[in-house]
């Protein structure tokens, strides 16, 4: 199979110190040749792979730039192809005029993510390595770089092949099984099938539940910081965003509407809605604030409950109690620096998770940071162990435990081990569009527009 030559500029957009260009595919060297030429006289072709060369890089009008170029050598390069690096300065006029150039002399444009597709092609990473590619890029926090890390270098490519060996080995026992019952393979029975279809759905709702973390981890939490008015929202939000951004005044009802903000905060993104006041009001712009903060309490992921410690529990107080039933809450009693009035057994029978901060002497952040990480099992996950990172891939993992799961059911329900031929298909079927062996053109390239061009 032929694999032409593309090209695309790998750098943002804009100005930057250098630029990069990558070229891709069979003939990567002769097209490059054409535009480059090595002050020393070598040839592209004739440079050992992880080699680089400098020189000038030209066009029919002449001379477009001084460059870097790196050579790599197939099958040792990102995509396994032979490969270019052109490192020019990182002018707009220079990149563009470059890759111009290769494009005139026989590379085509790359689409995008087709660099990461080829790599694929090639067996070089499977579908989830690549998707970790595009998690990498857009990782936002330490943690979630980690945990882009560990599937690039195929975590979860790993764990799925464990799976995927016991559902073969299974397989592989029920054909013998049914083909040569008289023989001499070991009798499989339904105790010694049982144990191996628990392991495997055990290992797939790890994986399933540990989504909701690796979500944390990569998009981060949205936040809905409530209380009534003057309770030190703002304040904390502030605190969180380590400056000023709400208004802290001393007359209640001062935030009236959302303010959203994110910050980074025990390790993960904070998606911060700092909410208005909540509470019964005839002002009409304060009612549209207590609307739509009701609203984002809807949506968000997490709500801080805040609570003045320094004044006993009001009417006021107890209303939003009963607004945040059901809802995942960490309550806050601020104002930890002031003498404390509140009944704090009180709200610590509601909302058992409870801390005590002062969000404006900074007391007790890393308590709040604590709750935080505990809140989202984030200690107990290792982000370098395999993880689902995206719906695609949730959707396939759950196809896969299902299957499996009615399998079990079927067989402790007393039907005959032939249920299993349907269900072991199944599973292995989800199991192998997980990791690209199997899916369909259409879901690769699903996963590669999702990509930019250049990667
Ligand atoms: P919000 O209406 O809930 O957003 O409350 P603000 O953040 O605007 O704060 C209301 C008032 O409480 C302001 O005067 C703040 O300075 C004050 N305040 C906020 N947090 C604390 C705290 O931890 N300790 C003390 N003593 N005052 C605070
Ligand atoms: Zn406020």
């Amino acid at each position: 199979m032929q694999f032409e030559p593309i090209a695309a500029i790998a750098t943002p957009h804009g100005t930057g110190g250098i630029g990069v260009i990558r070229l891709s595919g069979d003939g990567a060297f002769t097209v490059a040749q054409r535009v480059f030429h090595a002050k020393s006289g070598k040839a592209l072709a004739d440079m050992a792979g992880y080699t680089a060369a400098f020189g000038q890089v030209c066009d029919v009008d002449g001379p477009v730039d001084e460059a870097v170029v790196l050579v790599f050598r197939a099958p040792k390069s990102y995509t396994g192809e032979d490969v270019v690096e052109i490192s020019c300065h990182g002018g707009e006029t220079i990149l563009r005029r470059t890759l111009a150039a290769l494009l005139a002399t026989g590379a085509r444009l790359a689409g995008p993510g087709e660099f990461t597709r080829r790599a694929f092609l090639h067996g070089r990473i499977d579908l989830t390595e690549a998707e970790a590619v595009m998690q990498l890029i857009g990782a936002q926090s330490a943690d979630a770089v980690r945990a882009a890390i560990a599937q690039h270098e195929g975590a979860l490519y790993r764990e799925i092949r464990q799976i995927k060996e016991i559902l073969y080995q299974l397989s592989a026992e029920l054909a013998a099984f049914f083909d040569y019952p008289d023989d001499d393979i070991p009798a499989l029975t339904r105790e010694s099938v049982l144990p191996r279809l628990a392991e495997v759905q055990e290992k797939l709702e790890k994986l399933c539940v540990q989504y909701e973390t690796g979500r944390v981890l990569r998009d981060g939490v949205t936040v809905a910081i409530v209380g009534k008015p003057n309770v030190g929202k703002s304040t904390l939000m502030n605190r969180l965003l380590g400056e000023e951004r709400s208004i802290v005044t001393e007359i209640a009802g001062t935030t009236r509407d959302v303010v959203e903000e994110s910050a980074q905060f025990a390790g993960m993104t904070l998606h911060l809605f700092d909410t208005a006041g909540l509470r019964e009001t005839d002002d009409p712009v304060e009612r549209i604030g207590v609307a739509r903060a009701k609203s984002k309490i809807e949506q968000a992921m997490l709500v801080f409950v805040l609570f003045d410690g320094s004044r006993p529990l009001d009417g006021e107080d107890e209303s939003i109690f009963s607004m945040l039933q059901g809802k995942r809450v960490i309550a806050i009693l601020n104002k930890a620096d002031l003498p404390q009035r509140c009944d704090m057994a009180r709200i610590r029978s509601v909302f058992p998770d409870m801390v005590s901060i002062s969000a404006a002497e900074a007391h007790g952040m890393d308590a709040l940071e604590t709750r935080l990480r505990d809140r989202f099992r984030l200690e107990a996950i290792d982000p370098r162990a395999g993880m689902l990172a995206n719906a695609r891939q949730l959707d396939c993992a759950l196809r896969a435990k299902t299957a499996v799961m009615e399998s079990r059911q079927g067989l402790i329900a007393g039907f005959t081990l032939d249920v299993l031929s349907v269900g072991l298909q199944t599973a292995e079927d989800a199991l192998a569009e997980l990791t690209g062996e199997q899916a369909s053109e259409a879901v690769i390239e699903k996963v590669f527009a999702q990509f930019c061009v250049g990667k």
